[in-house]
């Protein structure tokens, strides 16, 4: 009987927002399989912390400093891996910002923000990693239950995750061809540091509640997803999971 999932083992992946939360749980699993994972994130200090950790197990890790929306460090990250370890296998745009408003009461500067982070900064990392990933690579790109449906609060932030949702799909068609798998992750809610940044405290409040009414997913929940995708066999494309919590409504 065929294996239902490939050999990680000495690949190399580069994850945006390795810094916490999904990022970092999926960085260690990919680790955990023996791939080699670049960390790039703004707060150093935690990636190298994640990096020193992930050396005690099967994989390796480097610390690469990185805001991802300035285009010359995303060049630099991808050359750097490169140059460390060898060609790009995974490619995980995971960096994001959630800064729920109201319209009538948001400020267009987080607008600007999550444009800048979740969908500009995913379009430019997208096609820096696509010569590397031609010939049998995975882009994953970890958008959100708010890519498919909308809320009160949430217009900005669904606006960038639907972006990447259609990116994505017109990228896939354009890639598929050229071996280049894409899978798009939509999670439900997860316990991460996410909220903290909403700036409106009574949408915060509300939404913390709203987290902690249900069994909430944990990161690594969402690293499974990812490993379950660039696990599969190179004939098979996963390219939409949606992962939400069992009492998520
Ligand atoms: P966290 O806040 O824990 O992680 C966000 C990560 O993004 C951090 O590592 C942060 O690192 C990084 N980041 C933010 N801005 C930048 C930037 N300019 N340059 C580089 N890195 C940046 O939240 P999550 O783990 O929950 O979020 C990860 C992804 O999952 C996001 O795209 C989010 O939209 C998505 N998601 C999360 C859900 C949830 O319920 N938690 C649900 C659905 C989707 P640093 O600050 O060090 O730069």
């Amino acid at each position: 009987m065929r294996s239902l999932t490939r050999d990680l083992t000495g690949e190399v992946a580069v994850v945006t927002g390795a810094s916490s939360g999904i990022g970092a749980a999926t960085a260690r699993a990919l680790a955990d399989e023996g791939m080699s994972v670049a960390l790039a994130a703004r707060r150093a200090e935690r990636l190298e912390s994640l990096a020193a950790d992930v050396a005690d197990g099967p994989g390796e890790a480097l610390a690469v400093p990185t805001d991802v929306t300035d285009r010359a460090a995303v060049d630099a990250l991808i050359e750097g891996t490169v140059d460390a370890f060898g060609d790009l296998d995974v490619f995980v745009n995971n960096a994001g910002v959630m800064l729920l408003q109201q319209v009538a009461d948001a400020d267009p500067d987080d607008w600007e923000t999550m444009v800048d982070v979740n969908l500009s900064a995913l379009m430019y990392a997208s096609k820096a990693a696509l010569p590397h990933l031609r010939g049998g690579g995975d882009l994953v790109q970890v958008s959100s239950v708010a890519g498919r449906t909308t809320s009160e609060t949430a217009a900005g932030y669904n606006a960038t995750k639907w972006g990447v949702n259609a990116f994505t799909d017109a990228l896939r068609k354009e890639e598929t061809e050229n071996g280049v798998r894409t899978t798009v992750i939509e999670p439900g809610a997860v316990e991460t540091e996410l909220q903290e940044h909403i700036p409106d405290e009574e949408v915060k409040r509300r939404i913390e509640g709203w987290v902690e009414s249900m069994d909430a997913l944990r990161p690594e929940d969402i690293a499974a997803g990812v490993l379950y995708a660039v696990g599969q066999p190179r004939h098979v494309s996963v390219n939409e999971l949606m992962i939400r919590p069992t009492d998520q409504p």
